[in-house]
């Protein structure tokens, strides 16, 4: 322990911090908590708190599955809080929260810690002179304590925010409290959806953040009697609930989105990075895309992303290139992956894009030519002529693309790659053939 981390968990004491809500998200995409006291921070920071190793291979229903090392009841690991990203919860007195990286009993970095791997590609692409700025957009739906949606549309309406304006005033005010800049507030498209946007981040501070922001949106809404649900679908039928990836690449402080000679304004080095994005695309949908519910929300014309392919303010594509408005472009110049859902990783999905962009760098890769139509619309030859695939149609698929992605597999490295492939599959064998109304039943309030 550092005489800054104890000056700073005093600090939180002095503010009446009792409790700190320590988090990391599995590979089912659930969030999983251990609390410690205030007091006994200093020695979790520094010795770990424990859980046991399989949480590496958890689905979605707590239920476990077994990988190579991640294979008995028997195996610890250490959760060691991050005190320099810890936040004081507002309207929950007496609670701070941390998110935590996974260690093992020598203290060695887990090969299953996703938040850690997420590091080491920042690291990478730092080395490179790169640095990402990135942002979670994201979609949920609220609804009474009787399950009906709290607005009925129109989406986008004054009439659908009605219901919604204590609880957005508030969920905004309790954010900024906790020092998370946002963006924008709108009642969406779908019944009881809602969309909120922040600014951009590191990726690591991003992924944190939007651990942090569901839990805090969970915990207002309740305040105002909504239940809240960040599940790809949550309504048969309904439109579903994305959680978009916005990400820009600098160097030397230059935007690599915008003022370039390449494609629609990118610098040569901004158009590699993302067609490496969209070149492992479909092999990585399993990990955007981690539910066997994904695949209700992942539907052309739905503007969910389902083709590989990227245009100009293009929302049917999976890459959608937001150039900014004029004055601004330097600066806002970002793209957008719209492929991924609430059920992702948010630590493992960030280090894959940013891995498949700087493999797309070292590759030397280009894009293929942006598309500005609606990718249905084109036959099966002009699809392939323009290089534009549908993704994986359901987890199954999903998972055997991935499977056989040596890119995958050394990214993440064996260990984790097996992990994250099994828990994917006990959920495909436990839920596959289950019907929408069954799917959403069962699933909607487990993630976020
Ligand atoms: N609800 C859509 C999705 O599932 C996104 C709509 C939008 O572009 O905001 O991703
Ligand atoms: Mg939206």
């Amino acid at each position: 322990m550092t005489e800054n981390s104890n000056t700073a968990i005093q600090k939180f004491k002095e503010n009446g911090v009792r409790l700190v809500a320590c988090t990391l998200v599995d590979n089912a995409g659930v969030t999983r908590v251990k609390c410690v006291p205030i007091d006994r921070l200093a020695s979790a920071a520094q010795f770990g708190i424990g859980l046991s190793t399989v949480f590496a291979v958890f689905a979605v229903d707590d239920h476990i599955t077994a990988s190579p090392g991640y294979d008995t009841p028997s195996g610890d690991m250490r959760l060691i809080p991050d005190l320099a990203a810890m936040v004081e919860l507002s309207g929950a007195p007496g609670w701070a929260w941390a998110p935590v990286d996974q260690y093992d009993q020598d203290l060695n970095v887990m090969p299953i810690c996703q938040r850690s791997l997420l590091k080491r590609l920042v690291d990478t692409a730092a080395a490179q002179g790169i640095t990402f700025k990135t942002a979670f957009e994201i979609e949920f739906t609220l609804l009474t304590a009787n399950d009906e949606p709290v607005h009925d549309g129109p989406g986008y309406s004054p009439i659908a925010l009605l219901p919604l304006e204590g609880f957005a005033v508030e969920v905004v005010t309790t954010l900024e409290e906790q020092g998370i800049q946002v963006a924008q507030f709108h009642p969406e498209y779908s019944m009881g959806q809602v969309e909120m946007s922040f600014g951009a981040l590191g990726p690591v501070a991003a992924a944190d953040q939007h651990v942090l922001a569901r839990t805090t949106i969970r915990r207002v809404a309740a305040r105002h009697g909504f239940k809240t649900a960040f599940a790809p679908l949550v309504l048969e039928g309904a439109v579903g609930n994305g959680c978009h990836l916005h990400f820009s690449a600098w160097q030397a402080g230059q935007n690599l989105i915008t003022n370039g000679d390449g494609p629609e304004g990118l610098t040569p080095t901004g158009e590699a990075l993302a067609a490496g994005v969209l070149t492992h695309l479909r092999d990585l949908v399993a990990v955007y895309a981690p539910s066997v519910l994904s695949y209700s929300r992942l539907l052309p014309d739905h503007w969910s992303g389902g083709f590989t392919c990227w245009g100009h303010e293009n929302r049917e594509a999976a890459i959608r290139l937001i150039k900014g408005t004029a004055g601004s472009r330097d600066r806002a110049a970002n793209m957008e992956l719209k492929t991924i859902d609430h059920t992702a990783n948010p630590y493992l999905a960030m280090a894959m894009l940013l891995g498949s962009a700087l493999d797309g760098l070292e590759r030397g890769l280009n894009l293929p030519q942006p598309l500005q139509i609606n990718p249905s619309s084109l036959s099966e030859a002009e699809r392939e002529a323009n290089q534009v695939y549908r993704l994986p149609v359901d987890l199954g698929q999903a998972i055997d693309r991935l499977a056989q992605s040596d890119f995958a597999r050394q990214t993440m490295g064996d260990a984790q790659f097996e992990a994250f492939l099994a828990s994917r599959q006990l959920e495909w064998d436990s839920y596959g053939q289950m019907d929408q109304a069954q799917l959403t039943e069962t699933l909607r309030w487990r993630y976020g």
